[in-house]
């Protein structure tokens, strides 16, 4: 391994210390001191969103996005209200690593937060939480938020100057969809979390039909150093089209599962190392690397990938979340995506036929073959339906749904044509 990775440096840059989630810690570790230069310097807020452009920082929720673009699709010049949304409904399976920045670092948030609500013109943002979380992540956020209304760096007149921001937390009540940007628009409104037509996209039309960004937590906590050190120090970071500091989630059959903040970019293999390699010396079988509605890569392919936007996608799946699922030579791969398809099935929200009916289908097929009792058409079956969800739904969660069953069937057909020669047989029998 290359002993020269940086880890936890930007995001998890506080969990070393003694009280990680504390004002006074992120303070000593130079914290509010790029908001405070904003509000000093009475920075043009084209010239943040510049700087974020520039620094190639891009959104870590999933679809990978430039930040800084996102951000300048506000318009300026218009006096309608405008908001900034977190995105802290962190709900793929195999990730958590927003929880943890929550959870050690809220302050990072809270500042990514102010800088981006000032950049955009918004007075008003709102945290919106995943429901599971109200337990000591909840409480840390709400800590820092106190802390930071009481040091007078959010609310009204912030530090004495005429810029007022006030940021709300919300806390959801445990639905998946609700992660989806425009369906986390309407639960913030108090309606059932349901997503959205797109367009008109958020930004032109988004909270209380007024203009709305929406960012990722990891995405937002990037933000102050970015500010602080330059957008040059962050876009050295990483590859060329990938820049900076990434969180990987890493979980499933290595030594040291846990979350791991580490140069986009680094070899796979690195990430693995550092997580202590694959349990009981087993071969590597399967990754899927980010989050569960991405396709799985094979192991050998995985060992030869770098984790960057580009290098996965070469690989012939997502980046996503971040989330590293790894699974050794002894894994099932049908019992493997019987769970996953089980999760998207329950999950779909249901506006959508192709994902209403399509997710189901796909789970009692697999349900089937799990169960011995599915046919070769059942099998084929399977196979069309994703063809079928893909691009036909209001929101991701359709294709979410489908790319993970195509791509089991892609690598690992031998293991579903097994359960159903052995009800063949038995049939024959
Ligand atoms: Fe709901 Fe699925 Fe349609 Fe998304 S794709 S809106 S989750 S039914």
């Amino acid at each position: 391994m290359n002993n020269n990775i940086k880890i936890n440096e930007l995001c998890y840059a506080t969990l070393s210390m003694e009280n990680p989630n504390s004002f006074e810690t992120y303070v000593s570790l130079g914290g509010y001191s790029a908001w405070k230069k904003i509000i000093a310097n009475s920075t043009k807020p084209k010239d943040i969103i510049d700087n974020i452009i520039n620094s190639g920082l891009r959104g870590r929720g999933g679809a990978g996005f430039s930040t800084g673009k996102k951000w300048s699709f506000i318009n300026q010049d218009s006096d309608e209200i405008k908001y900034l949304v977190c995105n802290a409904d962190e709900s793929e399976p195999g990730t958590c690593k927003d929880r943890d920045i929550l959870r050690y670092n809220p302050h990072a948030l809270l500042e990514g937060m102010l800088i981006a609500s000032y950049a955009i013109g918004a007075e008003v943002a709102y945290c919106y939480l995943r429901g599971e979380f109200i337990d000591d992540v909840y409480l840390s956020v709400k800590k820092a938020l106190k802390d930071a209304y009481k040091n007078k760096l959010i609310g009204k007149n912030i530090l004495d100057s005429n810029v007022c921001i006030e940021i709300h937390d919300l806390i959801g009540a445990g639905a998946y969809i609700v992660g989806e940007e425009t369906a986390m628009l309407e639960s913030i409104e108090g309606k059932k979390g349901f997503p959205r037509y797109k367009p008109p996209f958020p930004a032109v039309k988004g909270l209380f039909g007024c203009p709305t960004i929406i960012n990722n937590v990891e995405t937002l906590a990037s933000v102050p150093e970015i500010i602080n050190k330059g957008s040059e120090w962050f876009n050295k970071i990483g590859t060329d089209k990938s820049s900076g500091f990434k969180c990987f989630s890493v979980s499933g059959h290595v030594n040291k599962p846990g979350n791991y903040e580490i140069p986009l970019g680094t070899p796979f293999k690195d990430l693995l190392e550092l997580a202590g390699g694959v349990k009981n010396n087993k071969k590597l079988k399967a990754v899927i690397p980010g989050g569960s509605s991405v396709p799985v890569v094979p192991g050998e392919k995985m060992l030869e990938t770098n984790m960057d936007y580009e290098s996965i996608s070469n690989a012939g799946s997502m980046l996503g979340s971040g989330a590293v699922i790894i699974m050794d030579e002894d894994t099932n791969m049908v019992e493997v995506i019987h769970r996953i398809a089980r999760f998207y099935y329950s999950e779909s929200c249901g506006q959508c036929t192709p994902c209403r009916e399509g997710t189901g289908w796909m789970y009692k097929i697999i349900d089937k073959i799990i169960k011995g009792q599915a046919t070769i058409e059942d099998f084929e079956s399977l196979k069309s339906i994703p063809n079928m969800i893909s691009g036909s739904t209001i929101c991701a969660l359709g294709d979410a749904a489908a790319m993970p069953v195509e791509s089991f069937i892609k690598y690992y057909e031998k293991e579903f044509l097994n359960y159903i020669s052995k009800k063949e047989k038995k049939a024959f029998i």
